[in-house]
């Protein structure tokens, strides 16, 4: 692990196949991921907890009813707060199923800003799209909804 890697340079590293690995994030952060069913109101939490943590002390939680894509997602929305944000997480926050998770709105964007690059870095995009067929083809290698890569092509 090095905590002193940059988004940047996470995406850079990561932007090389579709879909893009989380998991492979996360462990280079030192941040444990977990699935568990957190009902319809929560899509995901980040907290802090020094014994499931991984060396970072961060666990990430995601809800295991929401489908696949969506907890991609939620965990690269919960990636990014670990990565702009980590004084302000305190001990944790729940995030609600808009992504709410007690900050102000920008903060907010700024998570599902980063969080859409780290699944859908420009770069990965200009090497599988000529090849994916349409952008449902293209959505699905990525492992995002085919609304969030639509939003990021307008980009
Ligand atoms: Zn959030």
């Amino acid at each position: 692990m090095n905590s002193k890697i940059s988004p940047q340079e996470i995406i850079e590293k990561y932007s090389r196949e579709a879909p893009v690995n989380l998991a492979g994030i996360a462990n280079e952060l030192g941040v444990t991921l977990l699935e568990e069913n957190l009902g319809t109101q929560v899509a995901g939490m980040i907290k802090k907890d020094p014994e499931k943590g991984g060396k970072s002390g961060f666990v990430i939680y995601v809800n295991s009813s929401d489908n696949p894509r969506r907890q991609r997602f939620t965990i690269a929305h919960e990636l990014a707060h670990f990565m702009l944000h980590r004084e302000l997480i305190g001990d944790g926050i729940q995030e609600d199923a808009l992504y709410r998770g007690g900050f102000t709105d920008e903060i907010e964007k700024q998570a599902n800003r980063l969080a859409a690059s780290i699944l859908m870095p420009f770069k990965l995009l200009q090497n599988i799209a000529p090849t994916a067929g349409n952008i449902g083809d293209l959505a699905k290698k990525l492992g995002v909804s085919e609304a969030a890569l639509k939003i990021r092509l307008s980009k």
